[in-house]
């Protein structure tokens, strides 16, 4: 089956043509570490992760490469004071690379929740300055760029002098963007107000700095990603994925440094993610609304009425297109997780089918469903829509139990076999049971059980114990008026 694959370049989905056969090379922009990813963030994460796994699925090798930005993403192009790591480590009154480390950390282990598969290969911008250094070079030598006090700035109007077209991908045009900039405090050193740093100079104070043939400086965020994806991935690779909110400026960057470099588009096909909004807004950090993923599982939030397991949230993540925009809500929560829990069900009763009647004709044609379900991965990834075709062999799951339909042993095999591989591999959904949140969740309560009895026996010192010792690995209990509940610091 040909996979299809809608690319933001063109504004078409298009056949899906690898540059190697069988092999697909994917970028994907990875977070800026200053602070803890909220879960905006994670959903465009799992939506790389199951296109991930789907290109798995359908028989490509993947080498899938997602960076860590640990340097460089200035809140703002002018200002050096703008370095959202120096400005968070001076809050937290920790080093800059001590941010960096706080953050991925909490990145890997909020993937982990939702079971995200890890990247083939995960560069940081600090690990590349060199790289990133020699592609500035190459950018003065061919004219695309100049240099001013001690920065290096690429030359859009020149690039675009060149007949090369920058906008092209955010359909902006330029002439327009540049009537309608103000040239704001401290662009005065760019010539243009469009023109985007490739490396910037360090003042005294900044920390994070490296030598270059311009003096101290650190390099520009959209000249990581150029550097990186070129170097694991070649001047022109398969698919470079983000959010839908780096297409403009962050990727139009990308596509003028690769083309200025090599003389070609850098990538074939450009995907976004759309966003996640809670109750109808864009989440996002500055607006405050936002909830932090440990936020919403703990259930320690203002916004929703109970606690939803990770695998409930990635169910109702892939209940929408990655295209589209997805709205949370309790209710949208609430449905999530009944259709969820109806869906374990479904499988588990595959395994144990000892009630199922046999040996009869199955009127659920399996070997067309599975076609369905392929064709539904390979149209653009697809995912509500292989869901819902998840939810007919459910409800034919069901009529097996409840003795209404029948089905021939070799089809129940093949069923369970596939409902198992799309459920559990290509949506990355766990079981309740099986997942270490259920078995946490059991351990605590048999803590928590233990704590009161010693309460209940005077036993003071015990039950202290057990509090502190659990504090001191990071699970504080509370004691409320519907019993003893935990949460994770
Ligand atoms: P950042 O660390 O700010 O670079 O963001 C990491 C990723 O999260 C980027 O690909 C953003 O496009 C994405 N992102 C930010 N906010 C949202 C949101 N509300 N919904 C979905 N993705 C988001
Ligand atoms: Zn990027």
């Amino acid at each position: 089956m040909n996979l299809k694959i809608y690319n933001s370049l063109s504004g078409e989905k298009e056949e899906f043509k690898p540059i190697h056969e069988n092999n697909v090379g994917m970028y994907v922009c990875g977070p800026t570490v200053y602070s803890n990813v909220h879960l905006g963030n994670v959903r465009t994460f799992m939506s790389f992760d199951f296109i991930f796994r789907s290109l798995q699925f359908l028989g490509y090798k993947v080498r899938y490469v997602r960076n860590i930005t640990d340097a460089g993403h200035l809140t703002d192009d002018g200002d050096v004071n703008n370095d959202r790591f120096v400005k968070q480590s001076r809050l937290e009154k920790l080093e800059p690379m001590e941010i960096v480390q706080k953050y991925t950390v909490d990145f890997h282990k909020v993937l982990e929740l939702f079971n995200l598969l890890p990247p083939t290969i995960e560069p940081t911008a600090t690990g590349h300055i060199l790289e990133q250094i020699e592609l500035t070079k190459k950018l003065l030598d061919k004219g695309f760029a100049y240099e001013s006090n001690g920065s290096v700035y690429f030359d859009v109007l020149e690039y675009n002098k060149r007949g090369l077209n920058y906008g092209e991908l955010s359909k902006r045009n330029v002439e327009e963007l540049f009537a309608n900039t103000r040239d704001l405090d401290g662009q005065n050193e760019k010539k243009n107000p469009q023109d985007f740093a490739l490396w910037k100079a360090a003042s005294p104070a900044h920390i994070m700095r490296w030598n270059s043939p311009w003096g101290a400086g650190f390099p520009g965020w959209h000249l990581e990603c150029t550097a990186m994806s070129t170097k694991y991935l070649g001047d022109k690779f398969d698919i470079h994925g983000g959010g839908m909110d780096l297409k403009f400026p962050h990727h139009e960057c990308e596509i003028a440094q690769g083309k200025a470099c090599n003389g070609h588009e850098p990538v074939n096909y450009w995907m976004h993610a759309n966003m996640l909004t809670m109750n109808g807004q864009r989440m996002s950090k500055s607006t405050g609304n936002y909830i932090l993923p440990m936020q919403l599982i703990s259930g320690e939030n203002d916004f929703f009425e109970k606690p939803f397991h990770p695998s409930v949230v990635r169910f109702c993540f892939m209940q929408a297109h990655y295209r589209s925009v997805l709205d949370i809500s309790n209710e949208a929560m609430v449905a999530s997780e009944k259709g969820f829990l109806r869906l374990m069900e479904a499988v588990k009763l595959l395994d144990d089918a000892g009630s199922f009647q046999m040996n009869n004709r199955s009127l659920f044609d399996i070997k067309e469903w599975k076609t369905r379900c392929i064709a539904a991965i390979s149209d653009d990834f697809n995912s509500p829509i292989l869901i819902s075709y998840l939810f007919e062999a459910v409800k034919f799951i069901f009529a097996l139990k409840d003795q209404t339909a029948s089905i021939l042993e070799q089809d129940l095999i093949e069923l369970r076999q596939f409902m198992k591989v799309i459920v559990f591999d290509v949506l990355g959904l766990k079981s309740i049971e099986e997942s270490n949140t259920a078995k946490l969740d059991q351990a605590m309560q048999v803590l928590i059980e233990l704590r009161n009895q010693a309460r209940k026996a005077k036993n003071f010192e015990l039950s202290d114990q057990i509090r502190d010792k659990l504090l001191a690995e990071g699970i504080e209990l509370k004691d409320g008026r519907e019993g003893t509940t935990y949460v994770l610091n």
